[in-house]
């Protein structure tokens, strides 16, 4: 049923809500403005894309900000048979502009979470391999889990340490911070060329090698050096 419009704000239906995003240790909550992801920031994930990491400026895409769901249960997205798991750093903005100096973009950070940005690889591979957009693949419902925001004035910057993923207690995906291609700095940086960046964006950093598929009763244990540790039940 459609929700009654509401009369006090003069929106014609009810006004969506904010996605928010928990604040490790407080009470508050960080509200999502849009959800921007690198693609292809790990030399060996981008090899077993079957691409050349030594050609490629970094690219991004998007994901809706309702995709981003905190961790617990995840439920099994429609029409894919490869749902696929990527752990990555996430950066959360505090603040935005556009052409963001690389020596200033931490200035821009409000802090880092564990996410994952959940791929529906089969419908993915199928939209690349005719040239259209990723957007089945990769922005469907649920499809940006994240664990709680920890502010960088607490956990500092994120530049290297252990990222790794584990499904059912055995380690799928096991890297480091300091192996991606473009660092959070250049991140920012480049998507600020392009991009106005606004306060509440967040940003996916890419994934390293060993992306693999996950199904209905696995539970995955994401981690990152210094950040709390975040997992999901696929339901
Ligand atoms: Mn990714």
């Amino acid at each position: 049923m459609r929700p009654a419009a509401d009369r006090s704000t003069g929106y014609a239906i009810a006004a969506p809500p904010v996605t928010t995003v928990e604040v490790a240790d407080t009470d508050e909550v960080f509200p999502v403005a849009r959800v921007y992801c690198v693609g292809r920031n790990y030399a060996e994930h981008s090899r077993e894309m079957g691409h050349d990491p030594d050609r490629e400026p970094p690219f991004f895409f998007m994901k809706p900000a309702d995709a981003v769901v905190p961790s617990g249960r995840l439920p099994f997205p429609a029409q894919t048979q490869d749902l696929h798991h990527e752990v990555e750093l996430v950066v959360a903005l505090g603040d935005g502009g556009s052409h963001i100096p690389e020596e200033h973009a931490l200035d821009h950070v409000f802090g880092y979470a564990v996410g994952l940005d959940m791929t529906r690889r089969d419908l993915q591979r199928a939209m690349g391999d005719q040239k259209k957009p990723w957007e089945i693949g990769k922005a469907f419902d649920h499809a940006a889990p994240i664990g709680p925001l920890n502010p960088a004035d607490k956990v500092g910057h994120m530049a290297k340490g252990t990222i790794s993923l584990s499904v059912n207690g055995e380690v799928k995906q096991n890297s480091d911070l300091a192996n991606m291609i473009w660092s959070v700095p250049e991140q920012i940086a480049k998507l600020s060329e392009a991009f106005e960046l606004k306060a509440g964006d967040i940003i996916y950093s890419g994934t390293p090698e060993n992306v693999g598929p996950v199904v209905k009763g696995d539970v995955v244990l994401c981690k990152i050096a210094g950040l709390p540790d975040m997992s999901i039940r696929i339901v």
